[in-house]
């Protein structure tokens, strides 16, 4: 296996706020890796700073094992990451179809009508709905239009920031079964969230983010194991 990201050594600061305080983590292609924790461990701007916009105060990230530490964020997305936000971040007064047209806006080849389909295929209520507003969506469906958005621009690398927020239990599965499917397909993930549970048993390998730092590390089924992990974030103890 050969790492498609490689973050080292990555402290990012809001002035005087370190919020990310030398992280290390590597993601395998072909793995989903998540990174979990509580609220205000660091976890988004770790994400966002890999997207490029926010810039390091040290440490690195290479993708690919070139460095984009230092690229802009249009560069960092036509290189292959894209960035799934949290919060969806949709144009609600757009259609589900133009919603998905703009996550191809970097592409100039003349496959992007093929891939709107793919993405039909992946969520059918999207398709139903192509000519609807996005605004009128459920939460679960306005997180496939945003996964499907991120989707069209064929990323090798994509990032997720919370899919399960605000989404009931069936819909989080709905949504954590596409990213197992989507892995199937080669997309290399690397997934935030909250939902320590139903993270660490889809992913590959996790990491646990404190207060800046990760603390620990291992296969999602290992972490799912482990008490410190079931003590602080599976509620048990
Ligand atoms: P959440 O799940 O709430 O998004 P998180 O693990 O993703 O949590 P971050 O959003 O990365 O955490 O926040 C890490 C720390 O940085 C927190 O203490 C937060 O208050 C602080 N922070 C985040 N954004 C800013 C900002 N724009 N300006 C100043 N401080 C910020």
């Amino acid at each position: 296996m050969s790492a498609l990201l490689e973050v080292r050594g990555l402290t990012v600061a809001y002035g005087a706020i370190e919020a990310v305080r030398d992280i290390s983590f590597v993601v395998e292609t072909g793995q989903i890796v998540c990174l979990i924790g509580a609220n205000g461990a660091g976890k988004t701007t770790t994400l966002r700073t890999i997207s490029g916009l926010l810039r390091p105060r040290a440490g690195d990230i290479l993708f690919d094992g070139q460095s984009i530490a230092n690229q802009p964020a249009h560069a960092i997305l036509g290189a292959g990451v894209a960035h799934c936000p949290e919060g969806r971040r949709l144009f609600a007064r757009m259609t589900v179809e133009e919603n998905l047209l703009l996550g191809a806006y970097t592409r100039t080849d003349d496959g992007v009508t093929t891939d709107v389909q793919r993405v039909y295929d992946l969520f059918p209520v999207l398709g139903e709905r192509r000519h609807n507003k996005a605004g009128l969506f459920s939460g679960g469906e306005q997180q496939m239009l945003a996964i499907g958005r991120a989707m069209m621009s064929r990323p090798r690398l994509l990032m997720l920031d919370e899919p399960s927020m605000g989404l009931s239990p069936i819909m989080t599965q709905k949504i954590f079964d596409t990213l197992a499917d989507l892995k199937a397909q080669g997309t290399t993930i690397l997934l935030v969230e909250q939902n320590a549970l139903a993270a660490l048993a889809l992913c590959d390998r996790g990491y646990v983010v404190d207060l800046g730092r990760t603390t620990l590390e291992g296969p999602g089924h290992e972490l799912l194991a482990d008490h410190r992990v079931r003590a602080a974030y599976l509620g048990e103890g």
